[in-house]
């Protein structure tokens, strides 16, 4: 079939396996272009897909040369619809690792859920004996309980007092209003349960019970924090909250690690196009604004640019230089005070009118695109496409 984009708001129903791969050859690229890494033999990625995860895992393999188990959420192709990016991704990815000779399994599935957990290890116990990192970069609209069944669903709004501030349809590209409700206690509570560190705590608690921590394993989740402008609505608001309770866990599972001589850490990234951004209001206008000042002053990075700067020079670095309170701040560059000054005045003076000219929107709308496998030059959009791609690891009956 000829695959187009097809897209409502901040989703695209479908994905293109041929600019997918390429999306993956080129952070692939990107690293084998840098110094390696003596980092992780042997890796676990929960949330391996897209985003961060998927760079994670990426530099894990062709920056250090381990072996990663990915655990995702993704849906193959049926019924004439498409797979979803992170399936193809994986698939590509997969191909990409072996041809190099580097082990690369995958498990689909909810990683909330104890069953995945427990196919987890039992993958780990079976090839790779233990695991050295644990990569926690799940983001979910919703969590089920894997103990009560009870479903929680996530929200992106204020707390205590309604938010109004511009935002973009970055689609038309046209500067509007948002005035955001504060969220109820129940959102803020089942917030916390879905993107909070409860099930980050559960994997590491099942790994470590179960034998498949290395000694000095390390984990790493990810978080975000940003400028004034988006407190409201992210580092004060429901995310924020959940934000807070990951780090919190991030305490507790150093705790549990002691014995090992583990580490734990949060590691605060920059604000990127991922398909979890795009969702939360305000920030994608935001994100324009940065994106424009960051290029302008040679200081753009993606995804991959983030975890390769992660690896090399935080988490396997001769010292892991930390925050007063104990976190990696990959987001250094975003908060230069020289770039936060440059986007708050940005910011006072972006319209529906000079918003083409004075952030790059365009940039923004195109690698929206780009995640989904579309607006690739190199890739025929026009031409025939087979939609059912196979993950090597998977069992195509899945
Ligand atoms: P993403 O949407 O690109 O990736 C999410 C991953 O989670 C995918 O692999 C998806 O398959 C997986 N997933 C979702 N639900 C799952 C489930 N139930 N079971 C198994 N897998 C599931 O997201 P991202 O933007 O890369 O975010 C990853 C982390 O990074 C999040 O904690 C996010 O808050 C954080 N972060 C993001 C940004 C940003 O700007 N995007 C900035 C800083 C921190």
């Amino acid at each position: 079939m000829v695959i187009k984009p097809k897209f409502r708001g901040f989703i695209c129903t479908t994905a293109h396996p041929a600019g997918c791969a390429h999306h993956v050859r080129q952070q692939i690229d990107y690293v084998k272009g840098q110094k390696p890494v003596q980092g992780p033999k042997n890796v676990l990625v929960v949330g391996a897909s897209t985003g961060y995860g998927l760079a994670s895992r990426i530099t894990a393999t062709f920056g250090s040369g381990a072996r990663t188990i990915g655990v995702f959420f993704e849906r193959p192709a049926a019924n004439n619809r498409t797979a979803t990016a992170g399936w193809y991704n994986t698939a590509a990815f997969e191909k990409e690792a072996s041809e190099a000779g580097y082990y690369a399994k995958s498990i689909n599935g909810d990683a909330f859920s104890n069953e995945i957990k427990q196919q987890t290890i039992d993958l780990i116990k079976q090839d790779l004996g233990q695991v050295d990192l644990v990569v926690y970069s799940l983001a979910s609209p919703k969590r089920v309980d894997p103990e009560t069944g009870e479903v929680y669903s996530s929200v992106i709004k204020p707390v205590g007092a309604s938010y109004s501030n511009k935002t973009v349809d970055f689609h038309s590209a046209a500067v509007s209003d948002i005035t955001i409700e504060p969220a109820a206690e129940q959102e803020i509570e089942h917030t916390i349960k879905v993107m909070g560190g409860e099930d980050w705590e559960l994997w590491m608690d099942a790994l470590k019970q179960a034998g498949v921590l290395a000694e000095g394993a390390v984990t790493v989740a990810y978080s975000y924090i940003g400028p004034e402008i988006t407190h409201s609505i992210y580092k004060e608001g429901t995310i924020g909250l959940a934000k807070d309770h990951l780090e919190a866990s991030a305490g507790r599972i150093r705790e549990q690690l002691h014995d090992l001589a583990g580490r734990a850490f949060i590691s605060v990234n920059k604000a990127l196009v991922t398909q979890s951004s795009s969702a939360i209001p305000v920030v994608p206008l935001y994100i324009s604004l940065l994106y424009k000042v960051m290029k302008e002053k040679n200081l753009h990075e993606g995804c991959i640019e983030q975890m390769y700067r992660l690896f090399a020079e935080r988490l396997y670095a001769d010292s892991t230089p930390v925050d007063d309170r104990g976190r990696i701040r990959i987001d250094d560059w975003e908060m230069r005070e020289d770039v936060q000054q440059e986007v708050l005045a940005l910011w006072e003076r972006v319209d529906s009118e000079n918003i083409k000219s004075i952030s790059d929107i365009e940039g923004f709308r195109s690698e929206f695109f780009n995640l989904f496998g579309f607006e690739f030059p190199e890739i025929p959009y026009e031409a025939e496409a087979e939609p059912d791609v196979v993950i090597p690891s998977i069992p195509a009956a899945e």
